[in-house]
């Protein structure tokens, strides 16, 4: 068994599961108890800190009972964040925990990231001391491929194993944790007692969630105006400022977007800066190709039936302007002209 310490900072272990379990603790016991009490603001915290900064964070944990209260606060952490049933703070909150463990990871000696991997279904083989070899399938499961250096071509394989470094293999995991969490808190049913013990903070918690909601809509970023971009599109942005996995070919119909529509490359380089993993250096690199700064030509953004063909158009929310056109960017220039014609003559 691992130390309480270690539980304590990765509780979405099974081994954490287990302690938890041989504790004989009941969810009633949790959600009531005045032992607990501790606990349940440890968790409304970790959904606080997930909201606002991305990393649930740590807590000082001196001695074995905050040790505890913090195993305790995981599985309470989730029933909230159920129960305030958003998607966009569930998204956001299973890449907070998966972060917060990758910052402790990296630091870990390497039989214990093996270990970790092992539990995550990553298969691996040919261990060193400072690199290891994955199975390809699994890298390409959740590697980052939309940054240039975790691209196949940029990775040696032999016999259908890539070799990396630990902080790459830790940078896996993290991906495989919150796609395993994500999946969990999707199947996660609240209940009137879970309800009733955090009615305060739900309600406020799905406050908050409009107001960003309200004003991730109405921000205007540069010289573009949010409102009037299609729903493909603000789809994709706003997964980008919330920090959401959005795959490569989203990031490029969105940046040749906008450097169509006029945005310089700081500008767009602000929109992915939200990104708990925002990189400037490798994100730079991407925008200047697709804007061609520094490649022969700058990419045209895909039109309509492209973006159907990359699962990037939300068919639910085509409205009578998406009807009118065949791409992105007619439907912007149909809102500006809409614009234009709705103004009362000066
Ligand atoms: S129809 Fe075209 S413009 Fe409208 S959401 Fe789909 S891809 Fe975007």
């Amino acid at each position: 068994m691992q130390p309480i310490q270690v539980l304590a900072t990765y509780p979405f272990l099974n081994e954490a599961k287990k302690y938890i379990k041989d504790q004989q603790l009941t969810i009633s016991e949790l959600l009531t108890g005045k032992l607990y009490e501790r606990a349940r603001t440890v968790s409304v915290e970790r959904v606080n800190n997930a909201l606002t900064t991305g990393n649930v964070q740590d807590r000082q944990l001196a001695t074995d009972t905050d040790r505890m209260m913090e195993i305790y606060s995981y599985p309470l952490a989730r029933m909230l964040t159920t129960a305030i049933n958003d998607p966009y703070l569930t998204r956001r909150y299973a890449l907070a925990e998966a972060y917060h463990a990758y910052k402790h990871l990296i630091t870990e000696p390497t039989n214990f990231i093996k270990q970790i991997a092992t539990e995550q279904n990553i298969y691996y083989k040919k261990p060193q001391e400072n690199t290891i070899s994955i199975f390809y399938k699994d890298y390409l499961r959740y590697a980052p491929t939309q940054y240039k250096k975790w691209k196949m071509v940029n990775r040696d394989m032999d016999h259908g194993y890539i070799t990396i470094s630990y902080k790459d293999i830790s940078r896996l995991i993290l991906e495989a944790i919150r796609t395993k969490m994500l999946t969990e808190l999707e199947h996660l049913q609240t209940n009137d007692l879970i309800n009733s013990i955090f009615s305060a903070e739900i309600t406020r918690f799905r406050i908050i969630l409009n107001q960003k909601r309200k004003k991730m809509e109405t921000a205007p970023i540069g010289k573009l105006d949010i409102e009037k971009l299609p729903p493909c599109l603000k789809d994709t942005l706003t997964a980008i400022q919330a920090g959401e996995n959005v795959p490569h070919i989203g990031r490029f119909a969105l940046v040749s977007f906008l450097n169509t529509v006029g945005m310089n490359i700081t500008e767009i380089l602000k929109l992915f800066s939200t990104a708990p993993d925002y990189q400037e250096e490798r994100t730079r690199y991407q925008v200047e190709h697709i804007t061609g700064t520094t490649s022969a030509t700058a990419y045209k953004s895909p039109g309509c039936s492209k973006m159907r063909t990359y699962g990037l158009c939300p068919t639910d929310k085509i409205d009578d302007t998406c009807r009118k056109t065949n791409h992105p960017l007619s439907y912007y220039n149909i809102r500006w002209k809409q614009q234009k014609k709705e103004k009362p003559p000066t």
